[in-house]
């Protein structure tokens, strides 16, 4: 990987850039994940590389529901796995949840490649290689899912998620926790919650917070979940992308 120097104005958005070629040459990421990073960059630019306050309560409201979930998944794709890998099963192993490899463009050596690529950052269970149950209203291969996994899940982390997925994913009445710097995005308006920030720094943020609130009771986490309002957090988005002050 090139050496970015720690001083660079744009420093972080290079490095992030630098581990999606990365994924790309060690054929976890599709070639649709980088233009699905320059999308990502241009809303992240936007909103002045940061957590913004909205994002980061959002970030606390999902740590509560994965806490709450009987059974909660976090989905995994080729862009997720190129950017924050060992965040991912930190975060798994915070909250209980399970992992699933879940693409938009599916083939078996990409889901190969990619949970071999989680196990070697800790994982030690990966789910979505059975494939074995399907997600009603999509065509074939973006409906496969494993039975004991996202099929089966209460509450899904989906990180990036295409828009149709993520609309049939709440059609079948999962609570779904969407990251996607876009609020505009289909994906984002279909979550019970809409994370607006890179995933580079939410999956951390809600590990932080997961860690945070391990201690509180059901009525503390359950408070937390009820008191968010997700029509002011995509507001608050979106006034920060327009009227944001570039500095
Ligand atoms: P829609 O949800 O409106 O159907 P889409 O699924 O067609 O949109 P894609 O072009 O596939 O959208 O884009 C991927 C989405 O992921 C974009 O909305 C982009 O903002 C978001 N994205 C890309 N990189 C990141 C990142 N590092 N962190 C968070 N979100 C990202």
């Amino acid at each position: 990987m090139t050496e970015i120097p720690a001083d660079h104005p744009r420093h972080d958005s290079l490095v992030t850039r630098h581990r999606i070629e990365d994924g790309v040459e060690r054929g976890i990421t599709s070639k649709q994940g980088l233009i699905a990073q320059g999308r990502g960059e241009a809303y992240d630019y936007l909103l002045g590389e940061e957590t913004i306050p909205s994002a980061d309560e959002a970030e606390r409201v999902a740590a509560a529901h994965l806490l709450l979930a009987d059974h909660p998944v976090l989905s995994v794709n080729g862009n997720v796995a190129a950017l924050v890998p060992g965040e991912i099963v930190e975060l798994a192993e915070a909250t209980g949840a399970d992992l699933e490899v879940n693409l938009f463009n599916r083939t078996e050596a990409r889901m190969e490649a990619i949970a071999a690529y989680l196990r070697e950052h800790g994982a030690e269970d990966v789910k979505g290689l059975k494939a074995d149950a399907r997600i009603p209203g999509l065509e074939h291969e973006r409906a496969k899912v494993d039975a004991d996994g996202i099929y089966d899940a209460d509450v899904v982390l989906v990180p990036l998620e295409d828009g149709d997925r993520a609309e049939a994913l709440a059609t079948m009445g999962k609570t779904e926790l969407v990251i996607d710097l876009n609020p505009l995005s289909r994906s984002a308006q279909s979550a019970a919650v809409p994370i607006v920030d890179n995933v580079v720094r939410a999956v951390p943020n809600i590990t932080r917070h997961a860690r945070e609130l391990a201690g509180a009771s059901t009525e503390e986490l359950e408070e937390i979940v009820d008191s968010f309002a997700r029509e002011a957090a995509l507001d608050a988005a979106e006034a920060a992308i327009r009227d944001g002050d570039l500095q």
